[in-house]
């Protein structure tokens, strides 16, 4: 660093320029473009495309390897009612963002807050249309968003197998699927038209002493 006649400070060149615009910042805030799901993929990398999706108006445009999700739920808990309540769960290195995933826009229902702390809502940050819900270690990704949902490959590959929270639910489904009071596999099942819970069905909801 030099100064000049009036007494400004020069860079000789070898410190990082970290007031233009366009320098590379290291903030922690920052790093989540490096790891999965957001980290772009190289064209070398192994990643077979299966499906691709994408919002409302384009700007957010992903990529999936994976044929089928782990699961696909239907939750009717009430914030999956404002928000979103069908989801199909993949692994995050399942996805490649091809275009827009740093217009993303998030919001942490836990705090009420919009900052990037899991678990939250990811979406679009210009149609806001809702993308997924990135969790601590996947995401649930919103399967009306792929292209060729509608289509019966599409149908059968993200084909739900449950539904959750089901006696929160404002309509009553009757499709036959398994109907959890609470979490999948975590609660007692419950009847598809009364919502009330059918005795000795499964775990309790809350292990005493947890
Ligand atoms: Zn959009
Ligand atoms: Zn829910």
């Amino acid at each position: 660093m030099t100064e000049d006649k009036g007494g400004n400070k020069r860079s000789d060149g070898n410190e990082p320029h970290q007031h233009q615009a366009g320098s590379t910042t290291h903030r922690e805030e920052d790093q989540w473009k490096y790891r999965p799901p957001y980290r772009i993929h190289e064209p070398g990398d192994q990643f077979e495309v299966k499906w691709r999706g994408k919002c409302h108006c384009g700007a957010v445009q992903y990529e999936l390897s994976r044929e089928k999700p782990l699961a696909s739920k239907y939750c009717h808990c009430t914030t999956c009612q404002r928000m979103h309540g069908w989801a199909a769960i993949f692994h995050k290195t399942d996805v490649n963002f091809t275009r827009g995933h740093h217009d993303l826009g998030w919001y942490d229902p836990t705090a009420r807050s919009t900052t990037h702390h899991l678990p939250c809502k990811v979406q679009c940050a210009y149609c806001r249309t809702p993308v997924m819900d990135e969790g601590r270690n996947m995401i649930l990704l919103f399967p009306t968003l792929i292209e060729g949902i509608n289509t019966p490959a599409g149908r059968a590959a993200f084909q739900p197998q449950c539904h959750m929270f089901y006696p929160q639910r404002v309509v009553d489904i009757r499709d036959g699927l398994p109907k959890f009071k609470g979490l999948s596999d975590q609660s007692p099942l419950v009847d598809e038209e009364t919502g009330e819970e059918i005795p000795g069905s499964g775990p309790k909801e809350e292990e005493e002493g947890k």
